[in-house]
């Protein structure tokens, strides 16, 4: 059994707090360990900790900040393998797709390096006469990031790595759920040579986000998760006075029109919709068929449904695991219980008997979904993929945009003038143009509009510099002393 505790400053820190969860080992359906669940004094520690380090990080150079980043890329890089497999014992995912988390948490780490470049202010000379003006960014002191069970590794690194090149400490309370990985990063953030109390973690529920967001000494949260939680952190975060950016659910569609090449769409469906059990904020989870061709393109997902190997993470040829516990996995098998008596046509049910070893649910399949079954209406965050029929564009179109959540959508054409009026009429934050999984990469940022995002910053590139610091403009001049006045004028540029 894994004893799993927090790290303050820079070192592992046995909890006090008597409050325990269960860790699981998904695809065997059995605990693997118990993670510590913080008291408030642990997060008052934690943040302490985090407030007394952040005067010296804040004036170390960003040479060599910088220098503690690109350590972090090459200690992360070397470490693939073990972080990888620390997750995908937790979470379940398959290794390949774990390794594909880590690689694009790196990324991250790498944009960070160019952090001297980031920070360069704007600096106007003689702006009026013997005056000149300039800009810089400050870090804001401690942050807090709070991140989902499904990206153990590249949530953190989304926000920690621009978070503390910048020049900010950091806490960060991962999810409960898979919370090795985050102990993983803190030692490898030391070795880095990030000194200690820059980075803490605190292992912990809703106690310890509670208290997170009503610290005094906590000036920004980042948040990544559901929906509900987020506008919670928003709502509450901000009222205690915060900086807060809070990514919330989603509920993806594909649009395939008419014209589009239907193996290419449904092989991208299936990876979309299948890949980490669709326990991905950016999967797939609604495809939008043209009637035209809505027939063919649930024939050809529905033959490739039998070929995707399901089992354990660890198994070399695994290509998708389970989910994340018994609950979630209910819950997923009850929207395809329900898909059928709401009028919907269940093409593939990938519930298992009960009794079944392990959290699993295979791919799943549904025809003939309409807004307003509970398959369409809610996030299922599970390997179920829902087809409605739409008569083309203009229709696909509105009903993308009357979506509640808009996170990420695609469309698949040959078409590229449909394609470039698409990217202008949708009203979603990352689009795909035959491409089903639109992550942007780390130089751009990440976030979806309306109920996926609280707070108008998305996460990470530019994006999250600015979040993580603040600006501040100098106006100077160096006068000759023989010839100062007294002027009460509002001051003018001359
Ligand atoms: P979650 O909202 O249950 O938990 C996220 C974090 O909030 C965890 O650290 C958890 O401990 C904490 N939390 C949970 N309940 C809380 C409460 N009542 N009060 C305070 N804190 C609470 O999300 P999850 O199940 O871990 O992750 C899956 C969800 O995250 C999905 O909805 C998915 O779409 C979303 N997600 C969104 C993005 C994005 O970028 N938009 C990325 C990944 C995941």
């Amino acid at each position: 059994m894994n004893d799993i505790q927090h790290w303050i400053d820079g070192k592992v820190v046995a909890s006090t707090s008597g409050r325990t969860a269960p860790v699981f080992n998904p695809a065997k359906g059995e605990q693997s360990g118990t993670v510590a669940l913080a008291s408030v004094d642990e997060v008052d520690a934690a943040v302490a900790s985090a407030k007394a380090a952040a005067p010296m990080w804040r004036a170390t150079s960003l040479s060599k900040r910088a220098e503690v980043m690109f350590r972090m890329r090459e200690l992360v890089d070397a470490n693939r393998k073990e972080i990888a497999t620390l997750l995908t014992a937790e979470h379940g995912k398959v290794l390949s797709d774990a390794m594909g988390e880590v690689a694009r948490g790196l990324e991250n780490i790498e944009f960070a390096c160019g952090v001297p470049h980031l920070l360069k202010g704007g600096y106007s000379e003689q702006a009026s006469s013997g005056v000149d003006v300039y800009s810089i960014r400050q870090p804001l002191g401690v942050v807090a990031g709070i991140t989902p069970f499904n990206f153990p590794a590249m949530v953190p690194m989304w926000m920690f790595a621009n978070a503390l090149a910048c020049g900010n400490t950091f806490v960060l309370k991962p999810s409960e759920k898979d919370p090795s990985v985050s102990l993983f990063l803190a030692e490898l953030l030391a070795q880095a040579g990030l000194p200690s109390g820059c980075f803490n973690v605190v292992q912990g529920d809703k106690v310890a986000v509670d208290r997170l967001l009503e610290h005094d000494d906590v000036a920004a949260v980042s948040f990544v998760g559901s929906t509900p939680i987020a506008k919670y952190i928003y709502e509450t975060g901000t009222a205690n006075g915060k900086r807060v950016q809070a990514l919330g659910g989603a509920k993806n569609h594909m649009l395939v029109l008419a014209d589009a090449d239907l193996d290419m769409a449904a092989d991208a469906a299936i990876g979309a919709a299948y890949g980490s059990a669709g326990e991905r904020c950016m999967a797939i989870s609604v495809v939008l068929a043209a009637d035209s061709i809505a027939d063919d393109l649930v024939a050809k997902i529905q033959e490739r449904i039998p070929s995707v190997k399901v089992g354990a993470g660890n198994e070399p040829d695994s290509e998708m695991g389970p989910l994340i516990t018994a609950e979630h996995r209910d819950k997923v098998a009850g929207y395809i219980a329900g898909a059928a008596e709401g009028g919907a046509t269940v093409v593939v049910d990938g519930r298992r008997p009960e009794g079944d070893p392990g959290f699993f649910v295979d791919p799943s399949l549904i025809d003939n979904v309409q807004p307003g079954m509970a398959c369409y209406d809610d996030e299922i965050f599970g390997p179920v993929l829902s087809v409605v029929r739409v008569h083309g564009y203009e229709d696909g179109v509105e009903m993308i945009n009357a979506n509640p959540w808009a996170n990420g959508t695609a469309i698949f054409t040959r078409d590229g003038g449909a394609a470039r009026e698409f990217q202008f009429d949708i009203e979603v934050g990352m689009v795909g143009i035959n491409v089903p999984i639109p992550v942007p990469v780390s130089y751009y940022s990440f976030g979806g509009w309306k109920a996926s995002l609280f707070g108008d910053t998305h996460m990470y590139g530019p994006e999250g510099i600015n979040f993580y610091t603040r600006g501040k403009v100098v106006t100077s001049r160096w006068p000759d002393p023989a010839h100062s006045t007294v002027d009460l004028g509002f001051p003018e540029t001359r």
